[in-house]
C-alpha cells in the first residue's frame, strides 16, 4: 500500500528557510578582537541570497565544488547556505592543513571557487601556482593580494548580485556539502554530506542538546571540521543567535567574547576548554553565562568534567564522532535513576549511539563482543548520516557490509555505553594484552602537577611493547615520574604502570588540536625525547 504522506525534500534549503522566514531578529555575531559585529538573520539571509546570485554569475553549477579557506565568521556562514541551497558543493577547508595537503584537497575536489578570509590570503598566495581547478578566488575583507593574482571581492560581488536569488529545487540526496579527514592515521580522504544527511543530522543534534531560540550558541569548533560539529545549522533552524569567534581563539581572547556576548552554550575540543580552565583560574574571567558545553574530538578527562562543574558551574557533555559521522554518533548522558555518585562514571564514558546510530562492536573475527564492559572490539556504525564511501578513492577496509568501521576500540555495556580505549593505531599490546592509553592519560591529567598527557606505545623486548607515559607539566609544577606512577598504582592493573616517562614542554597536536601520537613515536624512535627509567616492568 502506498502511504499519502507529503514528500518534502530533507533539504539545507528548507532549512535555510526556516531560519529566514521566523527568526528574522535573530543574530550572527562574529567577534572582531575588541568588540563583535551583530548582523540579525534576515540581513544575513539577503546575502545568502546574494553570495549564490554573484556564484550562478560566476558560473558556479550544481554539483561544482566551492571551497571555503576561512575561519568562524558571518561570511562563513553564509557560504554554508548559498553554496549547498544553489546545488553546489560546499568544501570546507582545513586552514591548518601542511600547504602540500591543502594543495592536494583542493586539487582532489576541483574546486572551481575558494573564499578566503583576508588574514589567510598569504596561505592561498603560496599554493596557488599549484592548484589546476581553481578559476576564482573572492576575497572577505581587506588584503594586499598581489600575490594572488586576479581576485574578486567578497562585498562587490554581493552588492552587484540581486537579492531575490530563487534557490533551485534540489534533490534530497545530492551532495551539499564535503571535508577531508585531517588525516591523523593516513592521508586526507574526503567525505560527502548530502542535503538529507545534513537534515537528519540537525534534527538529532538539536534534540540530543536541546537547543532553541532562548540559547546563545558560541561556534568554537572550526567550520572547516565536519561542519563546526553541524552547530550552524541547527542554531539557524532554531533561531539560537550564534556567536562566532573569527580567528581570535587563545584562551585570553575567546574568554574576552564570553564575557561581553555571554553565550549560553558551546562545543570543542578538550584542548580548548583546558586552556579555558587555565585562564579563568589565572585571570577570573567571567564565563559565567555558559550552561553547558559539549566536548569531544577526543577523550574528556573526568578531572575536566568535574572541574568545569565545581569551578565553572557548566556542565560539560561527552560526544562522540568523526568526520566520517557528521559527526554526532554518541552522547555521554547518565540514564534515568543514576545515583550521584554514579553520575561521573557515565559521564566520562564515550556514551551511548544517538538516535538514528546503530552502533556495535565487534572482535577480529567480525562478531559482535559480550555487552559487558570489558570485552574490547572495533566500533563500527551505520545510519543516515554516516558515510558509505568516500570521494574518489577506494578504502574497502574502512567499510564491513554497510557498517563504518571507525578504526576505534572500545567496550560496550548492557546498557549500550560505549568506552573507547584507543585507536586501532594507538593501541599498546603488551604481552599480548591491551593497555588503554586513553584510560591512563585520563588518569594523568587528574594528577595536580600535570596539564596534558599522551601515552603511546613503543617497542619493547620482552613485552613487545610497552607505554611510554609524556607529560606536560602545569607552569610552575614539578614532579618525579616515581610519584606519578605511585599516583596511578592500584586505580589501574599494575602490569599497565608505565616505566618510561617523559617531561616535553608541549605535546605535537594535529591540524584539529588533538595530541598528535605518530609524531610522539616518531620522536622515541629518533632518540630526540629524553626518558626517565622506573625499572623494569612486571606482569604482576
Ligand atoms: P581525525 O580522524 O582526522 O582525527 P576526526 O575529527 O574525524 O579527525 O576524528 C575522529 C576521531 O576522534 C574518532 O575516530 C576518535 O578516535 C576520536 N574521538 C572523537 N571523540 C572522542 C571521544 N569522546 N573520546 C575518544 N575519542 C574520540
Amino acid at each position: 500500500m502506498e502511504s499519502t504522506m507529503q514528500e518534502a525534500p530533507l533539504t539545507i534549503t528548507a532549512l535555510f528557510r526556516r531560519g529566514e522566514a521566523v527568526f528574522p531578529d535573530s543574530e550572527v555575531i562574529t567577534f572582531q578582537g575588541e568588540g563583535s559585529r551583530h548582523t540579525r538573520f534576515a540581513e544575513v539571509a539577503e546575502r545568502v541570497r546574494r553570495l549564490a546570485g554573484a556564484l550562478s554569475t560566476l558560473g558556479v553549477r550544481p554539483g561544482d565544488r566551492v571551497g571555503t579557506l576561512c575561519w568562524n565568521t558571518q561570511e562563513h556562514v553564509e557560504a554554508y547556505f548559498a553554496v549547498p541551497c544553489m546545488g553546489a558543493v560546499l568544501h570546507t577547508l582545513n586552514l591548518r592543513l601542511s600547504p602540500q595537503q591543502l594543495g592536494f584537497v583542493i586539487n582532489h575536489a576541483a574546486d572551481r571557487v575558494v573564499i578566503v578570509d583576508a588574514t589567510l590570503v598569504p596561505l592561498l598566495a603560496a599554493l596557488r601556482p599549484h592548484l589546476t581547478t581553481v578559476e576564482h578566488v573572492v576575497v572577505v575583507g581587506e588584503a594586499d593580494t598581489s600575490a594572488l593574482g586576479e581576485v574578486l571581492r567578497y562585498e562587490e560581488l554581493l552588492a552587484s548580485a540581486p537579492g531575490d536569488f530563487e534557490f533551485p529545487e534540489v534533490d534530497e540526496r545530492s551532495a551539499a556539502s564535503m571535508c577531508y579527514t585531517t588525516g591523523t592515521t593516513g592521508d586526507p580522504k574526503g567525505v560527502v554530506y548530502s542535503h538529507r544527511s545534513v537534515y537528519l543530522h540537525s534534527f538529532c543534534v538539536w534534540a540530543s542538546f536541546r537547543l532553541d531560540d532562548t540559547e546563545r550558541v558560541l561556534v568554537i569548533v572550526p567550520q572547516f571540521h565536519v561542519n563546526a560539529w553541524g552547530v550552524p545549522y541547527v542554531a539557524w533552524m532554531v533561531g539560537a543567535d550564534m556567536l562566532l569567534p573569527n580567528r581570535f581563539m587563545t584562551p585570553d581572547l575567546m574568554c574576552a567574547f564570553i564575557s561581553a556576548e555571554r553565550p549560553t552554550f558551546t562545543g570543542g575540543v578538550p584542548t580548548i576548554f583546558t586552556g579555558m580552565l587555565a585562564h579563568v583560574r589565572a585571570s577570573g574571567a567571567d564565563v559565567s553565562s555558559l550552561k553547558r558545553a559539549v566536548c569531544g574530538g577526543s577523550a574528556v578527562p573526568a578531572s575536566l568534567i568535574d572541574a568545569f562543574r565545581d569551578e565553572l558551574g557548566i556542565k560539560l557533555i561527552q560526544a562522540w564522532g568523526m568526520t566520517e559521522t557528521s559527526p554526532i554518533g554518541t552522547m555521554a548522558i547518565p540514564p534515568k535513576d543514576t545515583p550521584p555518585e554514579k553520575e561521573m562514571y557515565y559521564r566520562s564514558k564515550t556514551g551511548r549511539s544517538v538516535p538514528g546510530v546503530e552502533l556495535r562492536v565487534v572482535d577480529e573475527d567480525g562478531g559482535e563482543v559480550a555487552r559487558d564492559g570489558a570485552a574490547v572490539g572495533e566500533i563500527e556504525v551505520r545510519g543516515p548520516w554516516i558515510t558509505g564511501s568516500y570521494f574518489r578513492a577506494d578504502a574497502p577496509e574502512k567499510f564491513d557490509n554497510g557498517w563504518l568501521r571507525t578504526g576505534d576500540v572500545g567496550t560496550i555495556d548492557a546498557k549500550g555505553f560505549v568506552q573507547i580505549t584507543d585507536r586501532s593505531k594507538d593501541v599498546i599490546k603488551s604481552g599480548g594484552e591491551w593497555i588503554s592509553s586513553v584510560e591512563l592519560e585520563n588518569l594523568l591529567a587528574g594528577h595536580p602537577a600535570v596539564a596534558e598527557a599522551a601515552v603511546v606505545g613503543v617497542p619493547d623486548e620482552r613485552w613487545q611493547e610497552r607505554p611510554l607515559a609524556t607529560i606536560v607539566l602545569k607552569p610552575g609544577a614539578t614532579v618525579e615520574p616515581a610519584e606519578l606512577r605511585d599516583f596511578l598504582d592500584g586505580k589501574v592493573a599494575h602490569w599497565w604502570l608505565p616505566e618510561r616517562w617523559a617531561f616535553l614542554e608541549s605535546l605535537p597536536k594535529t591540524s584539529v588540536g588533538k595530541q598528535d601520537k605518530k609524531v610522539i613515536r616518531a620522536m622515541y624512535a629518533e632518540g630526540s625525547i629524553e626518558v626517565v627509567d622506573t625499572g623494569a616492568a612486571s606482569r604482576s
